[in-house]
């Protein structure tokens, strides 16, 4: 049996969704029905199963209906036409009570901005549905310990959402999904507010999360990228339709019409990699005011000859090597003043073809700035072989 089933689902926004479901199924087009009758199509006679443990991506531009789509599968929206099933049962003809205890125990939700409570503590939030359930206290703090700690969250229990980092933020989301154990997970947009290395991170996390606990997702996303790495199969909508579903590879060769092949060409594009997909945290971190002691320690630490520096505020200021760094400490000299401070810097978005001249030029690795902060840093090697490796890979496919 599938774990979630879906038939013929339609939502209609507006006064008169009877009568825009009946100019639907008249074979009339969302855009006519908005004009000629003021009714809005949501979604449009969308069919479609997921199979338990199954990670299923939702695609499409914004406003094809995604938001929708998901909505209806938890019935946070209520459908106009068509079935939702849920282990079997179907969800659009639960009575209130049936309904709440189905969403509680089987579908958790993520929402894309974080959705937290401010003025409790990520412990107190990653509870809070549990709460609601009127799990008791022992208990609930267990299960959201347990979730806290899957999502790498442990020691920050105590703090609140505001004292967090994006990503953490959205870890606490998740936890407060995990909690509840549900099978289930809805995923929209989820990470579409981070910033790109945290979101690579988030995206291998959930990956591993879900062959650890075997859950069941549908995860919307715009990202090409992101579909590509993460769903088993994928579903792609356009004006309330799902207009094709299939694997990465189906979907990439054989695309059902032209809107899909624009989202393929899409991939032609982001082949060319760019900087924010290749770079790495910087191993080692120093500021000034800590001095070429820390710096040296710091170094030792990890083995790393050189360590990169920044202000108080994080802004980038250059590079310091092991010599100049013994020379600071030896000879009392400011740190700034034995500074490589002629490190290349880029941005996030910079595409590493773009990459290569400076690559052959410079000695050292490449720092990527976003607003003069330290995002990461590219090493030339990683450069100069992606686009030797990645050449490769083109002939092969092309030949
Ligand atoms: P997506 O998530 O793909 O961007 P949505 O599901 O949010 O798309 O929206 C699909 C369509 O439904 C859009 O045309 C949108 O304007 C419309 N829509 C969504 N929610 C409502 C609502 N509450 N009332 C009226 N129209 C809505
Ligand atoms: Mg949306």
């Amino acid at each position: 049996m599938n774990k979630i089933e879906v038939n013929q689902l339609t939502k209609i926004f507006g006064s008169n969704p009877k009568l825009g479901l009946e100019k639907l199924n008249q074979g009339k087009s969302k855009d006519s029905i908005l004009k000629e009758y003021g009714q809005t199509v949501g979604v449009n006679q969308a069919s479609f199963h997921v199979e338990a443990g199954e990670f299923f991506v939702i695609m499409g531009l914004s406003g094809s209906g995604k938001s929708t789509l998901i909505r209806l599968v938890n019935r946070l929206i209520e459908p106009t036409n068509g079935e939702v099933l849920i282990d079997g049962d179907d969800i659009t003809k639960m009575d209130k009570q049936t309904l709440i205890q189905t969403r509680r125990q089987k579908l958790g939700m993520v929402f894309q901005n974080f959705g937290l409570l401010p003025h409790r503590t990520v412990l107190a939030n990653v509870e809070y549905g549990l709460e609601l359930q009127g799990v008791e206290k022992e208990e609930r703090q267990r299960k959201a310990q347990k979730a806290i700690e899957d999502v790498g969250l442990t020691g920050y229990e105590n703090s609140y959402p505001k004292q967090l980092s994006g990503g953490m933020q959205q870890r606490v989301g998740l936890a407060r999904a995990l909690a509840n154990d549900s099978d289930i997970l809805l995923m929209d947009e989820a990470f579409s507010a981070l910033d790109p290395l945290i979101r690579k991170e988030m995206q291998d996390e959930l990956l591993n999360l879900q062959r650890k606990l075997g859950k069941t997702i549908i995860f919307i996303t715009h990202d090409l990228d992101e579909a590509l790495k993460l769903g088993d199969r994928i579903a792609i909508m356009k004006d309330g339709q799902i207009v094709q579903i299939g694997t990465s590879d189906d979907i990439l060769e054989n695309p059902i019409n032209e809107y899909v092949s624009n989202f393929v060409k899409d991939v032609d594009r982001s082949k060319v990699l760019e900087a924010s997909q290749v770079m790495r945290k910087p191993e080692v971190v120093t500021t000034y005011k800590n001095g070429p002691r820390t710096a040296i320690r710091k170094m030792e630490e990890v083995g790393a000859s050189s360590i990169f520096v920044v202000d108080k505020d994080d802004n980038f200021k250059g590079l310091l090597t092991i010599d100049d760094a013994i020379r600071s400490h030896k000879e009392e000299i400011p740190m700034e003043e034995v500074l490589i401070d002629n490190v290349y810097s880029t941005s996030p978005d910079t595409q590493l073809n773009d990459l290569i001249g400076i690559a052959a030029e410079t000695k050292y690795p490449i720092a990527v700035l976003d607003d003069g902060k330290l995002l990461g840093i590219i090493s030339r090697v990683s450069i100069l072989s992606g686009l030797v490796l990645g050449k490769e890979k083109d002939e092969v496919t092309t030949s």
